[in-house]
């Protein structure tokens, strides 16, 4: 029971052993043959590189990311970061000797994919002061723990929608490199935002600055087509993949009305055309019909939240393919844990006024044929509890296997990512996981994912149990909070997300 071998990753130096016995190759094993025949046949235009590692996967049942049911007794060839094969057991048969990770009890999905984080974000941090309090480094610290607990959830490619500049990408870069543990993600820079508006600081004294970059306006305050157009550009300078707009207000923003729009069109074509020019598509904050109205005319490529969308605005997102990326889980959590933890009584009010409404609305949107493609707002509540929104969307009308559709193959279609990610099927990256039961039954077995592989790694599984995380950890401050008292009693680190870029 269980899996039989494990050996793709090695959770020490958190790479692939691939590479590692790539570089034991070359730097410890430098007999004369071994050394001098690959410089041979590298001289005569063969590869030196030894055969990528093959692992052969059973699957008790699979579903591959498409269709509607799934399918039972399978096998999956891992060759190397890709899916080389998957077919039946007398389709693939598995030769004597080879590595075989025995996933029978279990039903096999494609990593799952969230298209809505804000992985610098905590869920813990609504007190109002620390937007004066945190720095970046904050932010970073953070982003690093719920990159990891992202993955170990099983989501293991994440669009991120707004961070300090440029936190996502960086993140990004150091994911890839194989220096820190996480998904693979589709960077934005910060929400780009009109003055006053969601992604504006609003309603202190004049004199209140958090700016870190004033000269331009934190890569994110953008009023008029020409600040526009230049705030587009000087994000993709910095490496962004996707642009992030707020086309209305917001419920954790001060000051502004979730309903009201934010930018006219004719800043949001502007908008669009510069970041399509470029090769990047756009994801627009958009609570407000109108807001949501005037972004779908502009030509965004996804509606996120969309909670008083209207029927024109059903209409048009359905006329013009526009996804909609709607967080239906997180209102549970900002009127529940999220005011303990000091959530402003402005977006308390706010959220009271949208949540059931968004939800409502959805079931309408889905209805009528709008695309749905899954994210969350994690950052908004706890990073690793992203799977949570899957029984939302089945109980406002999607069915299981959409659902699950809706965090594969549909996400990555909508991250252009649908070569890659998303699915089980030859050329694909090898990003899977496993659930015990069956998820088109209860899709609550999302929510406990138990085995997960990135890229051909094994990144959790039943004989890798994960760390433990720092929010089961009692913390133990060195230094005593309050110097005064004799003994401060033990408090708890709570699960992540300050939030500099004022999600949802
Ligand atoms: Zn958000």
């Amino acid at each position: 029971m269980g899996i039989c071998q494990e050996s793709v990753y090695d959770h020490e130096s958190h790479e692939n052993v691939v590479g590692r016995d790539w570089l034991r190759f070359f730097f410890l094993e430098i007999d004369p043959l071994n050394f001098i025949l690959p410089l041979l046949l590298a001289s005569f235009g063969f590869s030196a590189d030894p055969a990528p590692k093959v692992v052969y996967i059973k699957a008790g049942h699979l579903f591959d990311g498409t269709g509607d049911s799934t399918r039972a007794g399978c096998v999956i060839q891992v060759e190397g970061d890709r899916i080389k094969a998957v077919g039946s057991f007398r389709e693939i048969p598995i030769p004597d000797g080879a590595e075989v990770i025995d996933l029978s009890r279990f039903t096999i999905l494609p990593g799952l994919i969230d298209c809505h984080t804000h992985l610098g974000s905590r869920a813990d941090r609504y007190d109002e002061i620390n937007k004066f309090k945190d720095t970046p480094n904050h932010s970073a610290f953070a982003a690093v723990l719920n990159a990891k607990t992202t993955l170990e959830a099983g989501f293991t490619t994440v669009r991120d929608v707004g961070s300090r500049p440029f936190l996502a990408v960086d993140l990004r870069e150091s994911i890839d490199e194989g220096f820190l543990v996480g998904p693979r993600i589709v960077a934005s820079g910060p929400g780009i935002s009109i003055t006053g508006g969601h992604g504006d600081l609003n309603r202190y004294a004049p004199q209140v600055r958090i700016s870190m970059f004033p000269e331009e306006r934190d890569f994110k305050i953008a009023d008029g087509i020409d600040q526009v157009r230049q705030v587009v550009r000087a994000q993709i300078k910095h490496g962004v993949d996707v642009i992030k707009v707020n086309a209305s207000g917001g419920v954790l923003s001060r000051g502004d009305a979730p309903g009201a729009p934010q930018y006219s069109v004719e800043e949001l074509k502007v908008l669009v055309e510069e970041a399509h020019a470029a090769g990047r598509k756009v994801a627009a904050h958009a609570h407000g019909a109108q807001g949501i109205k005037n972004a779908v005319i502009a030509g965004v490529d996804s509606i996120e939240h969309g909670s008083l969308i209207d029927d024109e605005g059903i209409k048009l997102m359905v006329e013009r393919g526009t996804w909609l990326v709607a967080d239906i889980y997180n209102d549970d959590y900002l009127l529940g844990k999220a005011v303990e933890f000091k959530l402003p009584q402005e977006s308390i009010d706010k959220e009271k006024a949208i949540g059931q409404l968004q939800r409502d609305n959805f079931a309408k949107a889905v209805k009528a044929g709008v695309k749905v493609a899954y994210g969350t707002d994690a950052g908004v509540y706890p990073h690793g509890d992203n799977g949570k929104q899957f029984y939302y969307m089945v109980k406002y009308g999607l069915t299981p296997a959409q659902a699950i559709r809706s965090a594969t193959s549909d996400a990555a279609e909508l991250l252009g990512k649908s070569q890659s990610v998303g699915k089980v099927a030859p050329g694909m990256f090898a990003d899977l996981i496993a659930v015990e039961n069956d998820p088109l039954a209860n899709i609550r077995a999302l929510e406990n994912v138990r085995f997960v592989m990135k890229g051909g790694a094994v990144i959790k599984s039943e004989k890798t149990p994960i760390n433990l995380s720092i929010r089961d950890v009692k913390n133990s401050p060195l230094h005593d909070q309050n110097p005064l008292s004799a003994s401060s009693p033990p408090s708890t680190i709570a699960t992540p997300g300050a939030n500099p870029a004022s999600p949802r």
